[in-house]
């Protein structure tokens, strides 16, 4: 059985014995591999590591950190099929859509690649008669990442191309149900020129989050999972006097107007509800068609769709939906279908009971379509993170907004209208960190930032972008003169009323 281990002062540290845990292939079920789970002690290796490693890059001039990172680029550009090979492997996305996770990070890189533009300062002479303030920002130190199993190579390539090119030294943390991709891209990061000790991968569970908690040379902790980790992550971290961004779990609702081009809706709604078998953070999840006309054209519309969907393993070129993540996860999203039934919900598609003929094995559900769903029950209130679609019927645009802007989550949702005035309304009263407008699922391009409200983000940055670049860097300011403008004598008021 292969055996997956850490990474750690610019080499991988063949897996320790001590704790392990299974690595399955989604589409056949059968165990691949097992990763390590590291313990405080390992953990402790990594952060020395990165702490030994953080004077001399820090003080790399930011232009020369820079070309590593565009030698990265390039080889992440060279080799996406190769990392999407792996993420399709243990987390079973179709290979299309893992090339497309491949290639939202790398342009996070490529943003990242600006530092020098991003990291000027700013001066203001004669802030007082010959005396200078200028303002720069500084990196943190060691700062940690601890990401979900549902991109494995984008969400960290949210925080850590930002993280070292604003001179940090960053240790990664996972997901330990697909963990390969980040030593795929700890030395590929190495094998452009990155000094040894400045990205660190250790493999884990809650004991290595916990180490890297409570590590006093951790000084920032970016954490991407489900809300109650979130929560757990923000408040131990801030416990331990870190710097913490936690994004949570979402629940993100699509409304659809009267006026809006239904077979636009439709489409988008199968791509967004259903793409990555409905793993995915800015997933919708609910759809919200205003009018009950609105709501029989859309029910119409989407449930052939549905049960048209081509469910297969991510390599089949074919398949436009993958496996779930585990056998586990799986049966937790057939509970909740179970659920919405028994509840009252009107099961239009039912996913379950999908078996495919020499993959009986793999962690597969069709997709699943219910309709005159009310928030009260369970498949509305809680995140599925499946490819299980909610139909909650309103009768007004008013109504809609007030069913978004109650709910727990705030990460994502679009409107679907030709209106722009209710576009625009709805894009100014809701309640959530990102709006699409005809956009089903609008995740900020890497030189904005991502991010959601409410129980969605804990801390205040977003990721990457010019936010990204805040939150790994402390501001300094510096107020100069020089003897030159001293007067003579000692001064007894401030310096700015000279
Ligand atoms: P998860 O919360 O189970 O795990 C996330 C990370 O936390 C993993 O690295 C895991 O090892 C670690 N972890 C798990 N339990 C822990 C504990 N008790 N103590 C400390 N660490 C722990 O999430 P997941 O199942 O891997 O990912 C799916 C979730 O992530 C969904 O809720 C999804 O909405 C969310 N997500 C959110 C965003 C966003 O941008 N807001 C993006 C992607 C995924």
């Amino acid at each position: 059985m292969r055996r997956i281990g850490h990474y750690i002062g610019g080499r991988d540290i063949a897996s320790p014995a001590g704790r392990q845990a299974p690595v399955f292939n989604p589409a056949t079920g059968e165990q691949s591999a097992s990763v390590s789970l590291a313990s405080a002690a390992e953990v402790g290796a990594a952060v020395r590591s990165a702490a030994a490693a953080f004077p001399g890059w820090a003080a790399t001039p930011p232009l020369q950190r820079a070309r590593i990172l565009n030698r990265f680029l390039r080889i992440l550009e060279e080799r996406t099929g190769e990392l999407a090979a792996i993420i399709t492997a243990e987390h079973g996305k179709v290979l299309s859509d893992a090339r497309g996770e491949v290639q939202r990070g790398l342009e996070v890189v490529e943003f990242a690649t600006a530092a020098p533009q991003l990291l000027k300062g700013q001066i203001t002479e004669n802030v007082g008669r010959d005396v200078d303030s200028h303002a720069v920002r500084q990196p943190l130190g060691v700062v940690a990442g601890i990401t979900p199993f549902n991109f494995p190579a984008m969400v960290p390539m949210w925080m850590f191309p930002v993280a070292l090119a604003a001179g940090n030294c960053f240790i990664l943390k996972p997901s330990e149900r697909d963990p390969s991709a980040s030593l795929l891209i700890a030395r590929w990061l190495t094998e452009a020129g990155l000094p040894a000790g400045v990205f660190n991968v250790v493999q884990g569970d809650k004991e290595a989050v916990d180490a890297l908690l409570t590590a006093p040379d951790v000084k920032a902790i970016s954490f991407v999972g489900s809300t109650p980790i979130a929560r757990y992550i923000y408040e131990t971290a801030a416990h331990h006097g870190k710097r913490c961004q936690a994004l949570g779990g979402a629940k993100n609702h699509m409304v659809i107007l009267p006026d809006a081009d239904m077979e636009q809706a439709a489409d988008a709604l199968m791509g967004a509800a259903y793409g990555s078998a409905g793993e995915r953070c800015m997933a919708i999840s609910v759809a919200v068609p205003v009018g009950a006309e609105t709501a029989e054209r859309l029910v119409e519309m989407l449930a052939p769709r549905v049960a048209a969907l081509k469910v297969a393993p991510g390599t089949d070129p074919e398949a436009e939906m993958g496996p779930l993540i585990t056998a586990a996860h799986r049966d937790k999203v057939a509970g909740f279908i179970a659920s919405g039934e028994a509840q009252g919900a009107r099961l239009l598609v039912d996913g379950r009971g999908l078996s495919m003929q020499g993959h009986e094995g793999g962690f597969f559900l069709g997709g699943t379509l219910f309709d005159h769903v009310t928030p009260e029950m369970d498949i509305y209130r809680e995140e599925i993170f499946g490819p299980v679609l909610s139909v909650v019927r309103r009768d007004s645009f008013e109504d809609a907004l007030a069913l978004v802007n109650g709910c727990e989550f705030g990460n994502g949702t679009s409107i679907f209208t030709r209106n722009g005035d209710a576009a625009r309304r709805f894009a100014a009263g809701v309640e959530v960190g990102m709006v699409g407008v005809n956009v089903p699922i609008p995740v900020p391009m890497a030189f904005h930032s991502f991010g959601g409200w409410k129980a969605s983000l804990f801390g205040d940055h977003h990721m990457h972008g010019e936010e990204g670049f805040r939150f790994y860097t402390r501001l300094k300011t510096v107020t100069t003169r020089w003897p030159k403008g001293a007067g003579g004598g000692a001064d007894f008021v401030m310096p700015t009323m000279r």
